[in-house]
């Protein structure tokens, strides 16, 4: 099997494996960049696994003209800067210890030890800079079949690293096969160590959730989440009755979590998540949009055109509708629209807090006619 595409034909991704192999190391691209060349899916980052210590690296890449950034050295990674493009160079480990959240590590030369410390055999697929795929836990078709499956004994690597609980969910959402559905095994470790899900930090939950959220269509995973008992634990109060229903309408509107969230609901979400309050205002608004009756046009003006939109795919996926004809139209209008009496058109004769109550009924008023209402008919 080879693989190929722009990334890796980067000049200075081919010159960075070039010049470790030129000083007798294996360089060899790992994880994602890998697994998504094959399936021919967008490539976000590009992960390099050597054989070459952190400070071997280093002086490599340094004499080879590029810039090295020392991210990670404890357990083993330098980002070097090759022709501007940014490259995680990690040494070949072996885990020493683990504790269920962190690991001690040591570097290995020995690519089989590098590939059993991963997760998912999809996740463990490397190769060359010439494209050759090396496939040491046999990954590949698991790949190509859409099986997300732990590499080794799933029960024994989730209480190695609890994260992987969380990750097994994600990356079915995103590589695993929907009609298939999720690895019976995998799903079954997960059930039987929830206990361990409470050594996670909310930051780390709340990034991975993130992410599953921004699936194309996580509401598969999801639905696995709680069958498993991991969802109730994450996000306890929870509903993933509108979930399937949203995705659905959503249609070929980009994905966004936040709306995802918005109609999931559940206890607390803000400091389980670690929702930044920006985060949390965001899908506060959509929440209460949903149970309101402003029409898309009115959603547009008070609260922008990302809100709106969210607001109404979710009203329509909570009550089980489609949404209004034209809707998106009307959340433009609205997003552009100014409203057409202002505080002068009501001076001298009203000041204080009288001018303020008034604007606010007739900008009611305004809201209530879907932005429809002219400037003489709301001073009438
Ligand atoms: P993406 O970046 O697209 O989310 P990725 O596969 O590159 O996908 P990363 O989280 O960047 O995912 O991790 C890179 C690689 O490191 C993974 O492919 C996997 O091999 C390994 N890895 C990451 N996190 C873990 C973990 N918790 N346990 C075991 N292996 C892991
Ligand atoms: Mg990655």
């Amino acid at each position: 099997m080879k693989i190929g595409g722009a990334w890796m034909a980067h000049p200075g991704t081919q010159g960075l494996c070039a010049a470790l192999e030129t000083a007798g190391h294996r360089a060899l691209f790992v994880g994602g960049c890998v697994r998504n060349s094959v399936i021919g899916a967008p490539v976000a980052d590009v992960d390099i696994a050597t054989d070459a210590t952190p400070q071997n690296v280093t002086n490599i890449a340094e004499t080879a003209g590029f810039r090295v950034i020392p991210t990670g050295i404890d357990h083993g990674t330098v980002t070097v800067i090759a022709d501007g493009r940014p490259h995680e160079v990690t040494t070949f480990r072996r885990d020493v210890q683990t504790d269920g959240r962190h690991a001690v590590v040591a570097f290995s030369t020995d690519i089989a030890e590098d590939a059993s410390r991963r997760d998912f055999t999809m996740n463990a697929l490397y190769a060359d800079r010439l494209g050759r795929v090396v496939d040491p836990l046999s990954g590949l078709p698991d790949l190509l079949a859409r099986r997300v499956r732990f590499v080794g004994d799933a029960e024994a690597r989730i209480r190695e690293d609890y994260l992987r609980i969380l990750r097994f969910f994600r990356f079915h959402a995103y590589y695993g096969d929907p009609e298939q559905g999720i690895d019976d095994e995998g799903l079954a470790a997960c059930a039987a160590n929830l206990a361990g899900l409470g050594a996670l930090s909310a930051e780390r939950v709340g990034a991975e959730f993130r992410k599953l959220l921004n699936a194309p269509d996580p509401a598969p995973a999801v639905w696995s989440m709680a069958a498993a008992g991991v969802l109730a634990l994450v996000l306890p109060g929870s509903d993933l009755q509108a979930l399937a229903p949203l995705v659905h309408l959503e249609a070929s509107t980009p994905p966004r979590w936040q709306r995802r969230l918005a109609v999931i609901g559940g206890d607390q979400v803000a400091s389980r998540l670690r929702l930044s309050r920006a985060e949390s205002n965001e899908i506060s608004l959509v929440r209460d949009a949903i149970a309101s009756a402003l029409t898309p046009a009115a959603l547009g003006f008070l609260h922008g055109e990302q809100i709106a939109q969210d607001a109404i795919l979710a009203r329509a996926a909570v009550f089980g509708v489609t949404p209004p004809e034209n809707w998106r139209t009307d959340v433009r209008r609205g997003a552009e629209a100014i409203c057409p009496v202002t505080a002068s058109d009501l001076m001298p004769g009203l000041q204080g807090p009288s001018l303020g109550l008034r604007l606010k009924e007739i900008e009611a008023a305004w809201l209530a006619s879907d932005l429809m209402l002219s400037r003489d008919e709301l001073l009438a």
